[in-house]
């Protein structure tokens, strides 16, 4: 029957065997079945593999990395170097150093650890940005994504400007309704002198994903491209060969590993300029969180991104359907799938919505009141162009260890309130 999500409901059958083996790997959501946690877009739940990691490394070999000679420095070097490594790999990077390098060489990729991806960005912005700009270049940014993705391009524009090079910024116009960029209008706003774009690649609030080819062949091949990978890292496969962008950024902790963890994929062109973060080598690495990173990647590659990615859009589908029928839910963004009847397949395990008449922050209470974990406020996103700030909306974001159970029983209250 119309409506029916049998799309999904075959997708999560067909997942379900290999779903409860890695739910059972999560300590923290076994340990409270009376709890539904579904604010994975913010930060991830680690699985049993990643806190044994970091048990390991701080209890046989913390030292400090890159420095001394006994074995538990040694091991720790090797650790980071390692992870670098384990990084390009995850990301589909061909350029695989095979004797790992402490610091980048010129003409390879490199990756840096950060603490996340505002840092990432912030990083790509002020050591990177700001070197390889003159006077008259603009750079395309979007104005309603994450304002972590726009806040450093913006500084990067300021301190430019302090320095006598004008800089314009233009908007990378994004459209809720379908869910993706306007390619359109992009193309319209590249330029001759256009020279750096920032996008993203999941959308936090509407979870619909970027058609990044589009940018690319908007631009052309030697404009740079930083993608934000918060939402798709460890959510779906990311592929830097597959997506030709220039950085790609991401947050360990939305990932599986610990919080303060994130990494600064580069592909460090030498003919793009100066070495990308002078000075970036020196100090002491986060070891403990890249000990996390690195049990973090194998357990996804095991697991496979590619089900994890079924397993969340076939979960937001279920919501999204559930939901779009109930009068008073309004559903935010990719508005397109939704009106052709189609099951919202490009929802990357994100649904946002609101209540006509329950205030969100409201209903966020009254969701926790049964045990749901959501966020439910304006959602840090630049622009909120047609979120109401005054009325927030609220987001359910789910990960590999998320049920149908849990959706459906959201789904049940939700419907009570309708
Ligand atoms: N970009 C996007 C798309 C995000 O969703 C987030 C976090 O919600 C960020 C950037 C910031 O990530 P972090 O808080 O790890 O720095």
């Amino acid at each position: 029957t119309e409506g029916e999500p049998t799309i999904t409901s075959d997708e999560l059958k067909n997942l379900a065997a290999w779903h409860q083996g890695v739910r059972d790997q999560f300590p923290i959501v076994t340990g409270h079945p009376e709890l539904a946690y579904l604010d994975s877009a913010a930060t991830a739940q680690k699985p049993r593999a990643v806190l044994d990691a970091v048990h390991t490394y701080l209890t046989t070999a913390n030292a400090n990395a890159g420095r001394g000679t006994y074995p538990w420095a040694n091991r720790t070097t090797a650790l980071v170097e390692r992870t670098r490594r384990r990084v390009k790999e995850f990301l589909g990077d061909p350029d695989l150093d095979p004797d790992p390098a402490p610091a980048p060489a010129p003409g390879r990729s490199a990756v840096h650890f950060v603490g996340g991806t505002t840092e990432g960005l912030r990083t790509v912005a002020r050591d990177w940005l700001t070197t390889h700009l003159t006077d008259g270049d603009e750079i395309l940014v979007p104005y309603a994504d994450h304002q972590a993705n726009l806040l450093p391009w913006l500084e990067a524009q300021r301190l430019l400007a302090e320095r006598g090079v004008g800089v314009r910024v233009r908007g990378l116009p994004y459209q809720a309704e379908s869910g993706d960029y306007d390619h359109r209008a992009l193309a319209g706003a590249v330029g001759p002198r256009t020279r750096f774009v920032a996008a993203t690649h999941v959308h936090h609030v509407y979870g619909g994903d970027m058609n990044v080819h589009r940018i690319r062949a908007a631009v052309g091949p030697e404009v740079p491209i930083c993608l934000d990978a918060a939402q798709s890292v460890g959510h779906l496969p990311v592929s830097v060969a597959e997506l030709d962008v220039d950085f790609v950024v991401f947050s360990g902790h939305k990932a599986l590993a610990l919080p303060g963890t994130g990494a600064v994929w580069a592909r460090n062109d030498p003919a793009r300029g100066p070495e990308f973060r002078p000075g970036g080598w020196q100090g002491t690495p986060n070891t403990a969180g890249i000990a996390s990173l690195e049990a973090a990647l194998d357990w996804l590659d095991t697991a496979g991104t590619d089900r994890i990615a079924r397993w969340g859009t076939a979960l937001a589908a279920r919501l999204t359907d559930g939901l779009r029928h109930l009068a008073p839910y309004e559903i935010l963004g990719c508005q397109a799938s939704l009106a052709a009847g189609s099951p919202v397949q490009r929802r990357h395990g994100i649904v946002t919505f609101r209540h006509r008449d329950i205030p969100s922050d409201d209903l966020g209470f009254i969701l926790f009141g049964h045990g749901f974990m959501v966020r439910a406020d304006s959602l840090c996103q630049a622009g909120a162009d047609e979120t109401d700030p005054k009325r927030g909306s609220v987001r359910v974001s789910v990960h590999a260890y998320t049920t149908v159970e849990e959706i459906d029983r959201l789904l049940s209250v939700l419907t009570s309130l309708a």
